[in-house]
């Protein structure tokens, strides 16, 4: 099983950290799948089942000037052709406008989305349900998924589930 993954979020969510974390210092190993030429490889997880090709997709976020609006183009695009979107979120800030500006560019993208709470060390477990409602509410997701990137809680649930849909 193999397929690419694109991380997104608002700045400052943990996608850096998530990134990290499940990549560590391992080197990445190539994929033998057509490489697009606007993306950059972040990062590539191995185990025996799975290869997991992390992308970036620059230009998923508000459109300063006329070269932000080509960005969001692209990114729309990018996040198209990949096979797993992760919406990465903050569980110490919840929702915000960053988020929505997020939502709406995810309309109508056929692929499977999870929703990656992430920092629930900074929560009480009891705003974890209502959150979830919330931005359950907004669009459908195929996984929801609370992790703690910082510490490493749920990511290698993330990874199982991430496997499951390749
Ligand atoms: P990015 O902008 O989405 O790439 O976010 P970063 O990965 O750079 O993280 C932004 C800040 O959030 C950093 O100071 C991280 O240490 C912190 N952070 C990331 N994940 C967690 C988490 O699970 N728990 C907590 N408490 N802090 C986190
Ligand atoms: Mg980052």
């Amino acid at each position: 099983k193999s397929g690419f993954v694109s991380i997104i979020g608002r700045p400052n969510v943990g996608k850096s950290t998530l990134l990290n974390h499940v990549i560590g210092q391992k080197i990445a190993i190539m994929s033998d799948k057509p490489q697009t030429t606007r993306n950059k490889i972040q990062g590539v997880y191995t185990t025996d089942q799975a290869q997991v090709i992390f992308i970036d997709t620059p230009g998923i976020h508000k459109p300063k000037h006329r070269l932000g609006d080509f960005m969001t183009k692209i990114a729309q695009q990018t996040l198209r052709e990949v096979d797993l979107i992760l919406f990465v979120i903050n569980a110490e800030e919840g929702y915000g406008r960053g988020d929505q500006f997020i939502i709406d560019k995810l309309q109508g993208i056929k692929q499977p989305i999870f929703l990656v709470i992430n920092k629930i060390d900074t929560i009480h477990p009891d705003e974890l349900l209502p959150l979830i409602e919330f931005y359950r509410k907004k669009i459908e997701f195929q996984e929801v998924i609370p992790i703690s990137a910082l510490q490493g809680n749920n990511v290698t649930t993330l990874m199982e589930q991430i496997t499951e849909y390749l």
